[in-house]
């Protein structure tokens, strides 16, 4: 999810739903930053790039919008003169695979978790914004899909993409550019705005602070970490987001267990002390707190 393709309309107080708006992507710009020698992280209008590149293969992880693919592929060429042989997906949300079809098409193989195949080949209903997503064509789909994880020897080093249950999907990828010390997180990271967990995917709090919490055990002060949305983070922020998640979604269960309703908890102002830095992103509090509430509230 992003905060530029999607418009969120307020019905009545509390209640949210999305629809595309026609963006007009000819303003978007493609922002490249070298993070090591082989690894890049490219930002647009969807979820951050990350980039692969050296001697064997040019390997994407994410591909923003459709609209973006050919922007994206003047900046890879930017880089090098090579055609992107991988892409990988984080997970299947439309503003991260958006590209899938055009770099499938030019010839990539595209891999990603079995659940990011199964809800692409679908129609898809994202509760919380009320939207429906249609099924993708073929040449859009993962061809290789892993259930835990998967390493790619590539470009001097091993990148390593393990999947985290039931994190902001049920398809997360995580990647670990081991040997240069740079993590990608996907969309189990947003960095200093409010995240969306997409309840209706399967995602859940709970694992996306496990998530945090296994890549915090890997990450050194020095690591480089690619968050789903926002800018370039340290392990400080990293651990900034998963304090407040765990700090809030501790207290928004304590209320629901107290029996209170979704008026009342939003009424308390559960993220007063964290809205300055993280509430002027695409989820305002208060929808950010009907969304925790919505997801800790839900049957499992
Ligand atoms: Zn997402």
């Amino acid at each position: 999810m992003n905060k530029v393709g999607i418009q969120v309309f307020s019905i009545g107080a509390l209640f949210a739903t999305a629809a595309f708006a026609q963006q007009d992507f000819s303003k978007v710009e493609i922002k490249t930053e070298k993070l090591a020698d082989t690894v890049y992280m490219m930002m647009g209008a969807g979820g951050n790039l990350g980039l692969s590149v050296g001697q064997d293969a040019v390997f994407v992880i994410d591909d923003d919008f459709a609209p973006l693919t050919p922007k994206i592929q003047a900046a890879i060429a930017a880089i090098t003169k090579e055609p992107v042989k991988f892409l990988l997906n984080t997970h299947w949300h439309f503003d991260h695979v958006g590209g899938n079809e055009n770099l499938g098409k030019a010839g990539a193989l595209i891999f990603a978790h079995e659940n990011v195949r199964k809800r692409m080949s679908a129609e898809q209903f994202i509760e919380f914004f009320g939207m429906k997503t249609k099924p993708e064509p073929k040449v859009a789909l993962p061809v290789v899909t892993f259930t835990r994880d998967l390493s790619f020897h590539i470009n001097g080093g091993e990148v390593r993409a393990f999947h985290v249950a039931r994190a902001h999907t049920d398809g997360d990828t995580i990647i670990h550019f081991a040997k240069s010390d740079r993590i990608h997180l996907g969309d189990t990271f947003f960095n200093k705005l409010y995240p969306f967990i997409d309840t209706s995917s399967g995602g859940t709090v709970d694992g996306v602070v496990a998530a945090a919490d296994r890549v915090l055990r890997m990450a050194g002060d020095k690591t480089k970490i690619i968050p789903g949305h926002g800018p370039l983070a340290t392990k400080a922020d990293l651990k900034t987001y998963r304090d407040m998640l765990a700090k809030l979604s501790a207290n928004i269960r304590g209320q629901i267990k107290a029996g209170k309703k979704l008026e009342e908890v939003v009424a308390s102002k559960p993220t007063a002390e964290f809205d300055a830095v993280w509430g002027k992103g695409f989820l305002p509090p208060e929808k950010f707190v009907a969304m925790l509430y919505g997801n800790l509230t839900k049957k499992k």
